[in-house]
């Protein structure tokens, strides 16, 4: 593998179809990369930059059961030198006041996921994490701050394709969920025992099973478009120093093997 790019440590996860070129908003494909992983290839992924700008990994997501495995994933991140992943998915509204083409910024999220790995425990030396890993705090607020009418949500992980039943829809409610997605989880957990900042931005495409279903009229194409024009500045804004207890994670002292987790017993 290259070296790793160091002025590029954001990757973007993209579970949401674009139109054509949309991406150009990003910058010119500068570079691309397959990774491999001990748990799979994956790529390729584009790197993306705008001339005087910070560059941007880029790779298509799917939560289909077939996708590629999770691990791979946040391994390639880790082996490309970012510190942050961004995941852009498409989410199913619980929450009744949200709809087709709203933009929600996740706050936290229920694991409901049960036929993907959730963890790189013994398979990587890691012994344990102290807590669930949040959505990075940092990011998230430069999400805010660029989306600012976007609420926070609670997002619940499911096993696609297949959709809710109603009665599911109820449950998950319920539980406090306001979307339901494939792609953010069990990818958020793996994210923090990698020591990764992550965060989450969903493009509401429908609402739940037990809601009146409509025809589009042109509601996600107003809803991507709003992400979209938003990325570039997202990208500048975390430039900043990072202030987030994942950050602290990363700088704190660190000891043996690859993932060396165990950074809280020092304290
Ligand atoms: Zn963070």
């Amino acid at each position: 593998m290259n070296t790793p790019t160091p002025e590029a440590d954001l990757l973007l996860l993209l579970a949401v179809v674009l139109p054509p070129r949309a991406l150009d908003v990003l910058g010119p494909v500068v570079d691309e990369r397959f990774v491999n992983t001990t748990y799979g290839d994956i790529g390729p992924l584009a790197l993306r930059r705008n001339p005087g700008g910070r560059g941007v990994w880029v790779q298509p997501y799917s939560g289909l059961p077939s996708r590629t495995d999770p691990r791979s994933t946040l391994l390639a991140a880790r082996k490309l030198g970012v510190q942050r992943v961004l995941n852009w998915d498409t989410a199913i509204a619980l929450n009744p006041l949200l709809s087709r083409g709203n933009v929600a910024i996740v706050t936290d999220y229920i694991d409901f996921v049960r036929h993907q790995p959730n963890t790189f425990f013994e398979s990587e030396g890691i012994t344990g994490i102290d807590q669930s890993p949040p959505v990075c705090p940092h990011m998230s607020q430069a999400l805010a701050q660029m989306l600012p009418m976007a609420p926070g949500v609670v997002y619940v992980g499911v096993d696609g394709p297949r959709r809710e039943t109603a009665a599911e829809a109820r449950m998950f409610r319920q539980w406090g969920g306001d979307l339901m997605g494939y792609n953010l989880v069990p990818e958020i957990a793996l994210a923090g025992e990698l020591e990764l900042c992550y965060a989450g931005v969903t493009t509401v495409t429908d609402g739940s099973a037990d809601r009146f279903s409509y025809p589009s009229q042109g509601e996600m194409r107003v809803g991507l478009s709003l992400v979209l024009e938003a990325l570039p500045r997202f990208v500048e804004l975390l430039a900043a120093p990072a202030t987030c207890a994942c950050a602290e994670r990363l700088s704190a002292p660190r000891k043996g093997g690859l993932l060396a987790n165990d950074w809280w017993m020092q304290e």
